[in-house]
């Protein structure tokens, strides 16, 4: 079958549709017809390669992905043909210690669709039983496919390990990317007021219909801290969600309140910051580190994406064939949610 990715690593002039073997699933997984696959910044750095992650080559990118059940495995007996499903892109071996306390998000052979494994862009995805879950009829194969990796990784980071409290004083540091357009949504549902900060006063509109409470604007002039201290009228704020790294952590830190918590998911401007630790034990605050979830994480925010209560948030729609533009707007200033790609049902129709 025919996939996009790639057949070396490197920039995006290495993106190609490439020639892989259609997968068969083996006893406890399940092919997949992709009808909807989604892009996260994970492809661009999975392209570049991560150090210590082997891909196979030539390699299908894609760790979101919504369609219907083609074949199921000899084992699994809880599905049927033709059913609507979206794919928990983090699979876990479920024998590990972590695993065995629960704790899967933590497992030691934790791995991600399309970045370990062949992805979802591609006619064809085979993924294990528990990793698929129905569609609900609301949704369409486009918004099934924008929802799981980013609202994942927004659930667990704000409450699992940023500990969300209803009323708390969250930031999110950047607006516009697939994690901070759920984060927006996830932080005002579980109760918090929420401010996104951002260096583009362009993308206050849309934040602010997604529930945002304020948008605030910093720059060299008006730093970070400076702006969220202001915001938080000088009491600090309890949770900041930052993936920007270098330019931003830092200052992150320097505007929390007492027992306030940083947490980091993700350096996308750089991977080395510099902190001043006064400031961490004076308000007895926290860094901490969080990235994809668990299953039960995962169930958690289906449901209220399922009952409609929270929505996947969608930049554009690519055609299978026009799949390399989708990723390169990633480059874009005015990328706003998420970027996913539609491919055909077996008769060759779209949608
Ligand atoms: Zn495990």
């Amino acid at each position: 079958m025919r996939g996009f990715g790639f057949t070396e690593h490197g920039g995006s002039d290495r993106l190609r549709y490439v020639e892989v073997p259609e997968p068969e699933p083996g006893p406890e997984e399940v092919r997949i017809r992709v009808r909807s696959a989604g892009f996260n910044r994970l492809d661009r750095f999975t392209l570049a390669g991560i150090p210590g992650v082997n891909v196979e080559l030539p390699h299908v990118l894609g760790s979101d992905g919504a369609g219907v059940v083609d074949r199921i495995g000899s084992s699994v007996s809880d599905l049927r043909l033709g059913a609507r499903v979206l794919l928990n892109p983090g699979i876990w071996d479920g024998t590990c210690d972590a695993c065995r306390a629960g704790n899967e998000a933590l497992c030691r052979n934790y791995r991600i669709l399309g970045e370990h494994t062949q992805g979802t862009v591609a006619p064809f995805v085979v993924i294990p039983r528990r990793n698929v879950h129905p569609l609900a009829d609301r949704l369409s194969f486009a918004e099934g496919a924008a929802v799981p990796l980013v609202f994942e990784t927004a659930w667990r980071a704000l409450k699992t390990v940023g500990g969300i409290a209803p009323g708390d004083r969250v930031a999110i540091v950047g607006a516009g990317g697939g994690v901070a357009t759920a984060a927006v949504q996830v932080s005002k549902y579980l109760g918090a007021t929420v401010a996104v900060v951002s260096r583009s006063a362009a993308k206050e509109g849309p934040t602010r219909r997604l529930g945002a409470d304020d948008f605030l604007v910093f720059d060299d002039e008006h730093p970070l801290d400076r702006v969220l201290w202001q915001w938080s009228e000088k009491r600090g704020v309890d949770l900041i969600l930052d993936s920007v790294g270098t330019p931003t952590v830092g200052r992150s830190v320097r505007s929390l309140a007492r027992a306030g918590r940083v947490v980091v998911i993700g350096a996308t401007a750089g991977p080395t910051v510099e902190v001043d630790l006064r400031t961490l034990f004076w308000r007895q605050a926290s860094i901490r580190g969080s990235t994809m979830a668990g299953p039960r994480e995962f169930l958690e925010v289906l449901d209220p994406i399922n009952a409609g209560r929270l929505h996947a948030v969608i930049d554009s729609d690519w055609p299978f064939e026009r799949a390399a533009e989708g990723l390169l707007r990633f480059d874009s200033p005015d990328l706003f949610g998420k970027i996913v790609v539609s491919l055909p049902d077996e008769t060759g129709s779209s949608n």
